[in-house]
């Protein structure tokens, strides 16, 4: 087919032209005298993504689940009680991460749909005054269903029952592209990795860890090698890694640090609520529904919900097959249900126009019975209204 394929899933995203061209270069030496001039100052620029000026930042060739297990390894031993809500197929795989390694998980059922309810937190945290919870595992923006949690909300319910415990947040497809404030939520644990608001290719767990749960480093008794973060801490002070690291993706990922720097994280937050936006007015045009619950809308991804009598796949089979764009499928308990759509990473309004244009040609190809270009005119209106561009 002629043309490109247009990738509209929330990761790996779409990776920008300076990012691309960054990372094709030479092969280098990564013990050479000069790396450090590298990798220093991107793991300082790290910390103004994350917000954080008294945590640590930390690349690891890996991806984000190799950063759930940084975290638990690290951190924690064998036995601890941990703490999660489970909402979708990304918050579900990290309890069983956690399980597998040999945590104590308790965790609630949470309607798919939702995100963490802030009350019952609050409520079990009170309850536990002997304090054997150890860490709250809170996923912050779950890309199974399109549905983001108040994070703000999780530490105020936190502080509210004067708990103890870690705060550890899965980000890996909310941090660089949804407000986040490592620093003023107390956050302990912030895993991402590069394949979605980095706007890299999948290679990279990048991570941030309050000087809290650096010190538990020395006292962690799970078994670690490759994801030591005390190796990682040693080499890093010296402006290097403990093992070969991926110097095509440092490079990306100080293309990526510029663009989201220079752009500034306050407009890149904006940006992905505005794609949110228009893209939400297109889905209510059709008619149709998000998966996310009103006050849980993602604006990273869409979830959105198949009539009964459809399956999503034939959408998404058809988008794929007759005009060329990839979106997101319906994971486990939500296959055939629902179908997503990405507004996450390098994306504008014409880009996301695409993605509308092209859901709804497989939305009428599919039998759905909705109006043509009622989506896309939605969407129009909106981004032409709230353009701030000159
Ligand atoms: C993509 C994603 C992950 C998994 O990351 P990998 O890089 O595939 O290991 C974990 N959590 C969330 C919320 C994600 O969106």
């Amino acid at each position: 087919m002629a043309g490109r394929n247009h990738l509209y899933i929330p990761g790996p995203t779409n990776s920008p032209h300076e990012v691309l061209s960054a990372m094709h270069l030479p092969m280098e030496d990564h013990r050479a005298p000069t790396f450090p001039l590298l990798l220093t100052p991107v793991l300082e620029d790290l910390k103004k993504i994350f917000r954080t000026e008294t945590g640590q930042a930390f690349v690891f060739p890996a991806t984000g689940t190799a950063g759930w297990e940084i975290a638990f390894t690290n951190t924690l031993n064998p036995g601890d009680k941990v703490l999660i809500y489970r909402f979708g197929q990304f918050s579900h795989l990290w309890m069983s991460m956690a399980q597998r390694l040999g945590l104590d998980v308790e965790f609630h059922e949470v309607t798919w749909g939702k995100g963490i309810p802030l009350d019952h937190l609050e409520n079990r945290l009170k309850e536990d005054t002997k304090h054997e919870i150890k860490a709250v595992l809170a996923t912050h923006n779950e890309t199974a269903t399109g549905v983001t949690s108040d994070l703000a909300g999780v530490r105020k319910a936190m502080d509210a029952s004067s708990h103890p415990a870690l705060l550890f947040v899965d980000g890996v497809s909310s941090i660089a592209s949804l407000e986040f404030k490592m620093d003023d939520w107390g956050v302990d644990a912030a895993i991402s990795g590069s394949q979605k608001g980095f706007m890299l290719p999948a290679g990279l767990a990048i991570l941030a860890f309050s000087q809290k749960a650096l010190a538990l480093t020395e006292t962690a008794t799970f078994p670690r090698c490759f994801l030591d973060l005390k190796d990682q801490m040693a080499q890093n002070a010296l402006g290097y890694t403990p093992y070969t690291p991926s110097t095509p993706m440092l490079h990306g990922l100080r293309a990526a640090l510029d663009l989201l720097l220079e752009e500034g994280l306050e407009n890149v937050y904006a940006r992905h609520h505005r794609l949110a936006e228009g893209t939400r007015k297109a889905i209510a045009a059709w008619g149709l529904k998000l998966c996310a619950e009103p006050g849980f809308e993602s604006d990273t991804v869409s979830a959105i919900v198949v009539p009964e009598d459809k399956d999503a796949r034939d959408v998404i089979a058809t988008a794929f097959n007759k005009y060329d764009i990839s979106l997101g499928a319906g994971l486990t308990e939500v296959m055939g249900k629902v179908f997503r759509i990405g507004h996450i990473g390098d994306m504008n309004d014409v880009s996301m126009l695409g993605a509308i244009a092209g859901v709804e040609m497989a939305l009428l190809d599919s039998g759905f019975d909705i109006t043509p270009g009622s989506g896309v005119a939605a969407a129009i209106e909106y981004y032409r209204s709230t353009s701030t561009a000159a």
